[in-house]
């Protein structure tokens, strides 16, 4: 069966919202992903001890018709074909592509934790996904997202920069009548 998955992606290297949608586009022209929801980007302040820009954030759902660790080696691949090197931990970054949620499935391997471990302490992709589902709730501490938003740091700035436009992520072949695009409110649970 497809999962409904959550993916986190930001930029704050070279051309941000060129880097963000290229992403996007990648991701959707695998044949086992299909569009559900895409957020609108976010700019966002590095969650880091080292000085560098802001970042463009921003999450998407889609199904996906495989397993999570193939789901992670394919977000990899694109990170690498982007120009992504390994760096400093929290450093700047050309993209990122992150598993923040993978249905319901709560995984624990050496590669892969989901939900992603940092989901819940960090507004830069807490916001998006709720943009995408307010109702959205944490599988493994059982809570809302929206509640941890409270207990996080307010040095954390999110604001919300621009939609993404339709042309700059989707494939010309796909149908995109019934796709859910930059509303600030898509998809019930
Ligand atoms: P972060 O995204 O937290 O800033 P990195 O992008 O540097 O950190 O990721 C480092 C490693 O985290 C990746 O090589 C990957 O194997 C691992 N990882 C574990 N869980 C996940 C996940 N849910 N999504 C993406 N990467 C993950
Ligand atoms: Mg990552």
């Amino acid at each position: 069966m497809a999962e409904r998955v959550f993916i986190g992606f930001g930029s704050n290297v070279g051309r941000h919202y060129a880097n963000c949608t290229r992403s996007i586009s990648e991701v959707l022209s695998d044949r086992r992903a299909s569009l559900k929801a895409l957020s609108s980007l976010y700019c966002t302040s590095p969650v880091s001890s080292i000085p560098q820009p802001d970042f463009l954030n921003g999450a998407f759902t889609i199904e996906w018709g495989d397993s999570a660790t193939k789901l992670l080696s394919l977000l990899k691949q694109i990170e690498k074909r982007m120009g992504r090197r390994e760096g400093v931990r929290n450093g700047p970054r050309i993209i990122d592509l992150d598993i923040l949620l993978f249905g319901r499935a709560v995984i624990r391997s050496p590669d892969l934790i989901v939900p992603h471990p940092r989901l819940h302490e960090r507004r830069f992709a807490l916001i998006p996904c709720l943009e995408i589902d307010p109702f959205l709730v944490h599988p493994v501490f059982h809570k809302r997202l929206e509640e941890f938003l409270d207990s996080i740091d307010e040095e954390q700035k999110v604001s919300r920069f621009c939609p993404v436009r339709e042309e700059d992520v989707l494939p010309a072949f796909q149908e995109l009548s019934h796709i859910p695009i930059c509303s600030s409110r898509v998809e019930a649970p």
